[in-house]
């Protein structure tokens, strides 16, 4: 669903508006089982006193999941940013070696780049995707680039073609951070085929959560073994340890939450669906209101709304709308700003680009994400469609 297949906007009826919402409305709100399904299986958990290090949960989900994304190695995590740490390691890139990324992400991608001791490059993002400009990663490739690490940044797919010829041409890997695309598919192929990596995060705020987790997919069967070993501080087996690894293991109540969550993320992605619906409903023939653009043959993540939001067109500037919402008890986001080179360790990191201004530094100022969940109420709508209506 994009705001460009509406062909008609809906006409609201005349009803009572509320000025502000009674209860704040956040950006996310965690997708939770009801304490009725989780009791059982947590006293099942006491039963057998296996409470972690693998255990049957663990086992199970990781089935489960492996299913749910296609792809033949999926390995759980107890968060996505050991996850994306671990995943780096798995390919023994040269220490000091230049992996190249998006600025307009979570700082945990450039973070974990860091902490394999390699070296961040950013690369400018498209203005239409928002994900990594394939011709500013390649001018941005040197003779020490190891890696490509893409970001599906709201969900909005990378281009997968132009960054595997790039990795295929130059002899470098190519992962994704995938953070933000739990379920999404591309002409019907699970996403995680894709590239030598994705990497899922689990945490609260994701659709599909585990309060606190992640995942390796690869799609390669090779891949389990090593990475189950990096998870599991390096042990082979009671006697030996063979890697460098760390404690990335995920524990038997974050598991049996997965279990449980995986059984409502169709059920609360549909409600996804119809909140993209109405929002639609709500902006569309806003100048200069840019929503998620629909990419052909995928279906979407529906993790978040973002919108791109240019003030000389329309009039009002992103923070400004930020700050009315706000005053109305929305909670509305300004990801990713500021980007990863805004911040102290990044600073002196330059963002190559094909511009003499990279379109990141100009899109900071203008991305918002709208709270997006089925806890968003039909109020709420109208409390945003009032705010960006100029509605008092
Ligand atoms: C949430 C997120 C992460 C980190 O995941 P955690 O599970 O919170 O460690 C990494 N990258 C992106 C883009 C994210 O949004």
């Amino acid at each position: 669903m994009n705001c460009k297949t509406l062909s008609q906007a809906s006409h609201e009826k005349e009803v009572v508006r509320p000025r502000a919402l009674g209860e704040p409305v956040l950006v996310s709100q965690p997708l939770l089982p009801q304490l009725s399904e989780l009791m059982p299986i947590l006293e099942q958990i006491w039963e057998r006193k296996y409470v972690t290090n693998h255990g049957p949960l663990h086992q199970l989900l990781e089935a489960e999941l492996r299913g749910y994304l296609g792809v033949d190695t999926a390995m759980l995590f107890n968060n996505g940013t050991i996850g994306l740490i671990t995943a780096l390691k798995l390919f023994d890139l040269p220490p000091g070696s230049e992996v190249i990324t998006s600025p307009l992400t979570f700082a945990a991608t450039a973070h974990a780049i860091s902490w394999n001791g390699l070296k961040p490059v950013f690369a400018d993002v498209l203005p239409d995707t928002l994900t990594v400009d394939p011709e500013a990663v390649s001018r941005a490739i040197t003779e020490n680039t190891s890696a490509i690490l893409g970001v599906h940044v709201y969900g909005t797919l990378c281009d997968f073609d132009a960054l595997s010829v790039l990795g295929a041409s130059h002899g470098i890997r190519v992962l994704y951070d995938a953070a933000h695309a739990f379920g999404a598919t591309k002409d019907g192929v699970p996403i995680a085929r894709f590239g030598d990596a994705s990497i899922f995060s689990f945490h609260a705020t994701k659709l599909f959560n585990t309060l606190e987790g992640g995942l390796i997919a690869t799609p390669n069967a090779q891949d389990a073994e090593k990475i189950y070993n990096l998870r599991n501080f390096g042990i082979k087996s009671e006697e030996k340890v063979v890697e460098v690894g760390i404690n990335g293991k995920m524990n038997e109540v974050q598991a049996a939450i997965g279990l449980l969550n995986l059984r409502h993320v169709a059920d609360e992605k549909a409600k996804r669906r119809q909140l993209r619906k109405r929002y639609c409903e709500v902006l569309v023939g806003l100048e200069g209101i840019q929503t998620q653009p629909e990419q052909p043959g995928v279906e979407n993540s529906e993790q978040y709304f973002p919108l791109v939001i240019d003030e000389t067109r329309y009039g009002r500037t992103r923070d400004d709308i930020y700050d009315e919402l706000k005053e109305r008890n929305v909670f509305a986001r300004k990801y990713f700003h500021p980007i990863c080179t805004d911040f102290e360790p990044y600073r002196h990191v330059p963002v190559v680009s094909t511009r003499a201004i990279p379109y990141v530094t100009e899109v900071k100022s203008r991305v918002l994400c709208l709270p997006f969940h089925s806890g968003v109420s039909q109020d709420a709508v109208t409390v945003i469609s009032d705010v960006f209506h100029g509605r008092s």
